[in-house]
């Protein structure tokens, strides 16, 4: 996957250059703990920072929020594609629906149908398919955790997020969201599913790989 990433793009933080733009690649400073925040920054540079996507309402910038369109809790990554500027409103009514069903929700007439929607939304949301129906097929690739870089000592199996990978792989034989690497298949995101595959032995692990991404030393 390629992102769209501003001609002469700089990200700098506490006066470090984090992440900056040559030749149409995001060259980011091996640097762990932002890559977020790049992703969300390049995401108003590019998307805009004061209207929202769904309502097209004019917002100040202090007050617009990025919501993921295919959400976190199902597996949404968080790059660029799947990031839009919203603003409270939508984003909070938006919640946990795909895009799918923010759209058909949106279609709906009247304040009654909406709130039989929601209703009847949450009732079956804890029951929604895996991530792996949802995501753009051609967004994923398989890869296998021998190839994969790692920058930071992965070791702690005590987190909650951990416990969660585990008891999501237990129930789905699934990862709960692909990781994220970059073209020289340097971890970005998604370290502690990468320490559950390498602790159990899985040889591959579902991948979104930016191509045009690039970890520096
Ligand atoms: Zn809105």
């Amino acid at each position: 996957m390629i992102i769209e990433v501003p001609k002469g793009y700089t990200f700098i933080k506490e006066g470090n250059i984090i992440a900056f733009e040559e030749k149409g690649i995001l060259k980011m400073q091996r640097r762990q703990g932002k890559f977020d925040e790049v992703m969300y920054d390049i995401t108003y540079k590019t998307k805009g920072n004061n209207k929202c996507y769904y309502c097209g309402r004019e917002i100040e910038p202090q007050r617009i929020t990025l919501d993921h369109v295919y959400p976190r809790s199902l597996g949404g990554p968080t790059i660029p594609p799947n990031l839009v500027p919203a603003c409270r409103k939508c984003n909070s009514i938006k919640e946990n629906m795909t895009p799918e069903q923010f759209r058909a929700y949106r279609n709906l007439g009247t304040d009654e149908q909406k709130k039989l929607f929601r209703k009847e939304f949450f009732q079956i949301k804890f029951f929604q398919e895996k991530w792996i129906h949802i995501l753009p097929e051609e967004w994923i690739s398989q890869t296998p955790i021998s190839d994969l870089l790692v920058l930071i000592d992965l070791h702690d199996t005590h987190t909650n997020k951990y416990k969660r990978t585990k008891e999501y792989y237990l129930r789905c034989q699934q990862f709960p969201s692909p990781i994220v690497i970059d073209c020289h298949r340097f971890v970005l995101d998604g370290f502690t599913e990468v320490l559950y595959a390498k602790n159990n032995r899985i040889r591959e692990i579902p991948t979104i790989i930016l191509e045009n991404v690039e970890v520096i030393f």
